[in-house]
């Protein structure tokens, strides 16, 4: 896009935003990737030296935890020396400031938490907290991130614990799919940022939202299946746009601004 071409897009997105009432946000990996987190696909992703198949799924993962620890070690420790974006920082303002009303994310790096987001909805569960398989008990282990140290077992049940994230093979939480349902079909403008929207269900949620007259207002580095039906379609890197239209739709909501 052009410069010219990016600023009306960003007017337009403005102006919806603020008009809007019941505004919401769907993340994905496109997000994060400056925060240091490496797509998992791609040419530096995960996946061209573990196959998911084997690593990532949750048959893969009953069968050979242990194994499967090696490459949750990588990760976490990436996950740990990742910081949040310009574009995570702008959601947690403009929700602090009464703008959004939540962020559903794909993602499961907790860097909406880390920048101050409190309405988080995490669709594909989180790496900061382990499961219990056999129990269900789930841990907290350190107040962030859990460091690749060993292998976690259940004081309980003496087996390897699981990151709470879904694997594949494993079904979306009931909790998180019914809350982000539940916000995808009452906002009436979703700030769509850094995904494809390709992978079910995660995709369904910003036509939930068209479906019951809100406006989609996507943001990503390329169009994408979604632009057809987005007010406005944003081709530029979230960091560098999301800042903007935070501070223009914060200072245009401020009654004071402007006297
Ligand atoms: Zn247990």
């Amino acid at each position: 896009m052009t410069p010219r071409r990016i600023d009306a897009a960003i007017g337009r997105a403005v102006e919806i935003l603020t008009a809007a009432q019941r505004p919401a946000a769907l993340t994905g990996a496109g997000i994060s990737v400056s925060s240091g987190i490496p797509a998992f696909r791609g040419a530096q992703g995960l996946w061209e030296r573990y196959d998911p198949e084997e690593y990532a799924h949750i048959d893969g993962f009953r069968a050979a935890p242990e194994k499967v620890w090696k490459m949750l070690g990588e990760m976490y420790t990436v996950i740990d020396g990742a910081v949040p974006t310009a574009a995570h920082l702008a959601l947690a303002d403009m929700e602090a400031a009464g703008r959004l009303g939540g962020v559903i994310t794909a993602n499961v790096d907790g860097l909406h938490q880390a920048a101050g987001s409190r309405r988080v909805i995490e669709f594909h569960g989180s790496f900061r907290t382990l499961v219990c398989l056999e129990c269900g008990r789930h841990y907290n282990p350190v107040a962030g991130v859990l460091p690749p140290a060993g292998i976690p077992r259940c004081e309980s049940c003496d087996i390897v614990l699981k990151p709470d994230v879904v694997l594949f093979g494993e079904t979306i939480p009931v909790r998180a799919q019914e809350e982000a349902l539940a916000l995808a079909a009452a906002a009436d403008v979703m700030l769509v940022i850094g995904t494809s929207a390709v992978v079910y269900p995660v995709s369904d949620l910003p036509l939930i939202t068209a479906r019951h007259g809100g406006r989609i207002i996507e943001i990503n580095l390329e169009a994408t299946d979604l632009s057809r039906v987005a007010a406005v379609s944003l081709c530029a890197p979230a960091d560098e746009v999301l800042p903007e239209i935070a501070r223009r739709v914060m200072d245009r909501s401020n009654p004071l601004c402007g006297r």
